[in-house]
């Protein structure tokens, strides 16, 4: 199979994730909406940018790194006439965006008609992990063989993957871990709110979490340089953790789960969210710091 690998989505999370592939020795095919985000990777990977889908014509597989599933189908199906019927035989579609399971399922048997394979393979990690390479993958796929024609290409952007099971339940993974980070998330703000108005240092509290029993990924990489220091810019968007929690809630409530906690973290990310708009996901501590006085 041939060595060009299609990229489509190169936001905050996708061109750190190209430049990677490309570094590895793969020749890319990139795609974006944006112009000016297709321009940036292509010129620091010699990245050939495609001007309708029967360029993808040579990529034996092709990674989505798209916000929502309905932009992954719609990316994959709907631009130009659609993708996959200009694949070669065996293709493999990637899509390690943070997706619904349930329509991964639907979307691999759309792949299906054209001979196509999908593997889920959501990742962890942030901005950082995709600059170093060193992502989290878990990865779903009902064909063993479809994930081993992926594993090179997702090998060049992560450290570890994990084979979680059949189509669509590396996306249910990805969603539960990224309700429990948001879960801490709340509670940090919350903490840290508490922690000013009850007049103690915001920076000591972190100091003491990083060393203690709350200690996390939030509060060692998000809470200090972000929220604290007011960096806001971790990178990852509140629309898009909000989105990652109404998953994992959706998840709980059909597995008839009792979801207390999922039902408010979403609310209270979406009631910052509805006031918010399109912000960094740390912006949403300043909003519940704005709230009851
Ligand atoms: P982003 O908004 O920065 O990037 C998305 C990119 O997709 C943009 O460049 C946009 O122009 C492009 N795009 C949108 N619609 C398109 C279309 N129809 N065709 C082609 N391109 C299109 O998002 P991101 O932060 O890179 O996140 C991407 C995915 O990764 C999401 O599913 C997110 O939940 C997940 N994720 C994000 C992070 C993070 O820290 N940012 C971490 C893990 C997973």
């Amino acid at each position: 199979m041939s060595d060009e690998v299609g990229f489509i989505g190169l936001g905050r999370m996708g061109a750190p994730m190209a430049r990677n592939v490309a570094a590895a020795g793969f020749r890319l095919v990139l795609r974006d909406e944006s112009d000016e985000a297709a321009r940036r990777v292509a010129a620091d990977t010699d990245g050939r940018i495609a001007a309708a889908p029967s360029d993808f014509a040579g990529c034996g597989v092709v990674v989505t790194m798209l916000p929502t599933s309905a932009v992954v189908a719609k990316a994959l199906l709907e631009w130009e006439g659609g993708l996959p019927q200009h694949l070669p035989d065996g293709a493999v579609v990637v899509d390690m965006s943070s997706s619904v399971p349930h329509d991964t399922v639907a979307l691999g048997a759309r792949l299906a008609e054209h001979g196509v394979a999908l593997v889920d393979a959501p990742v962890s990690g942030g901005v950082p992990g995709a600059v170093a390479g060193t992502l989290s993958i878990m990865m779903g796929a009902d064909d063993p063989a479809a994930a081993e024609r992926a594993q090179p290409v997702v090998d060049a952007m992560s450290a570890r993957t994990y084979r979680t099971g059949g189509l669509g339940t590396g996306h249910a993974v990805k969603a539960l871990n990224n309700f429990i980070a948001a879960s801490t998330f709340v509670a940090c703000g919350e903490a840290l709110i508490a922690a000013e108005r009850f007049g103690l240092d915001k920076a000591t509290l972190v100091d003491v979490l990083n060393t203690s029993t709350g200690r996390s990924f939030v509060s060692s990489e998000v809470l200090g340089e972000h929220v604290v220091d007011g960096k806001f810019a971790s990178g990852f968007s509140l629309p898009l953790m909000t989105k990652d929690v109404g998953i994992a809630l959706d998840l709980l409530r059909e597995t008839g789960t009792a979801a207390g906690a999922g039902e408010r973290v979403h609310a209270a990310l979406a009631e910052a969210l509805e006031h918010l708009g399109d912000v960094d996901h740390t912006r949403a501590v300043e909003y519940w710091a704005s709230l009851g006085r």
